[in-house]
């Protein structure tokens, strides 16, 4: 399958090295998210003057939106290392102890994707957590006998699409647990300017706006629109961001105005046309788009109800009035759609 352009997971033609060079590296840097800057900037002086590592954190919200930029950033501004690794990466307990032995004092260990370590792993991770211990079983069979082992106190942050995909066990166990929110207008806006800066590359307010509006609430696609734009700005443009290069760059790239693409909108449409504008489950749902309803859920639904487009509801999900205005279609009394531009 294609990859979508405005997907918000991280990406195969995602230059690593550009993401990097483009990550915010203090808080100074870090746009939006204020509330929880202004919690982290809190938390971070205290357990600095108590000299105690920081609370576990649990950091959860939709791909894209800056879990491991925050990881990285508290880790500078504890003035501790990081180590970063994600949940599917930790198969065994063995893994996991190899990586918690080697920390250091106060560092800090990011586990992103953290409801998909295994649950052998995650029970060692319990006692980890709570007490800085590691318990490890040396032998088999009747002789087999379980060791204490001292850890050196550090910080988990762990990040996750969704908090209630945890068990709860682990989620317990975090002391912070804060959700990230999609990102506004103004403040994609400040982030293309400030990385246009950095990528040498000259925009105007109104380029960065046509972009910042189709960027999904989300500082990853921005980036990687912002890439596409620039490439067309240079060939086509001088190298400058104006508001119909973006435009015409975005045009191209075949999103719509508010960067939907084409599986938002079968998505849309099947809930309208198939399901009489909904309820219908999520299940249902996406075996007739295709889609795995986790997918469904994480991937595509929040953008599409932050725009009030659909909402969830106890029996199920459900077209709004605004997304049939949106795609042009209209609900019959007899509750199948018309289509008018589509
Ligand atoms: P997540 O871990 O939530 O999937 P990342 O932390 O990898 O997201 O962020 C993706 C990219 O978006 C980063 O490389 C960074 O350049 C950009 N980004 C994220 N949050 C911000 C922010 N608050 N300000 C500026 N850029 C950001």
């Amino acid at each position: 399958m294609q990859e979508r352009i405005v997907s918000a997971d991280r990406q195969a033609g995602d230059d690593q090295q550009l993401e990097f060079g483009l990550r915010p590296r203090v808080f100074k840097e870090y746009i939006g998210q204020d509330k929880i800057k202004e919690k982290f900037a809190i938390y971070i002086r205290a357990a600095s003057e108590r000299n105690e590592p920081l609370d576990h954190v649990l950091l959860y919200g939709p791909p894209g939106l800056g879990k491991t930029t925050l990881a990285h950033i508290i880790a500078r501004e504890m003035g501790v290392s990081i180590r970063a690794t994600s949940g599917p990466a930790i198969e065994r307990p063995g893994d996991l102890a190899a990586i918690l032995t080697n920390l250091g004092q106060g560092d800090v260990l990011f586990i992103d994707e953290i409801h998909r370590l295994p649950r052998i792993v995650e029970e060692l991770l319990y006692p980890a957590m709570e007490d800085f211990a590691l318990d490890i079983i040396i032998g088999k069979g009747p002789g087999a006998h379980s060791l204490r082992l001292e850890l050196p106190p550090f910080t988990l942050v762990g990040a996750t699409v969704r908090a209630g995909m945890l068990t709860s066990p682990l989620r317990d166990r975090f002391g912070v647990v804060e959700r990230l929110e999609f990102y506004s207008m103004e403040e994609l806006q400040k982030i293309l300017t400030r990385n246009s800066l950095l990528l040498n590359v000259e925009i105007k307010p109104e380029g960065a706006r046509e972009i910042a509006r189709v960027a999904r609430g989300t500082p990853r696609i921005a980036n990687r629109l912002l890439k596409r734009v620039r490439d067309y700005a240079q060939v086509k443009a001088d190298n400058i961001i104006t508001e119909k290069v973006s435009k015409d760059a975005l045009q191209m790239l075949q999103l719509d105005r508010l960067g939907l693409d084409e599986i938002d909108r079968r998505l849309l449409i099947t809930v309208l046309e198939k399901f009489n504008g909904g309820p219908v489950g999520l299940d249902t749902l996406a075996t007739a788009i295709s889609e795995q309803p986790e997918t469904l859920e994480d991937v595509y639904e929040p953008y599409l109800m932050k725009l009030g487009f659909l909402q969830r509801t106890p029996r199920g999900r459900v077209i709004t009035e605004a997304a049939c205005t949106y795609l042009g279609l209209t609900m019959k009394s007899d509750g199948h759609s018309q289509r008018r531009l589509w």
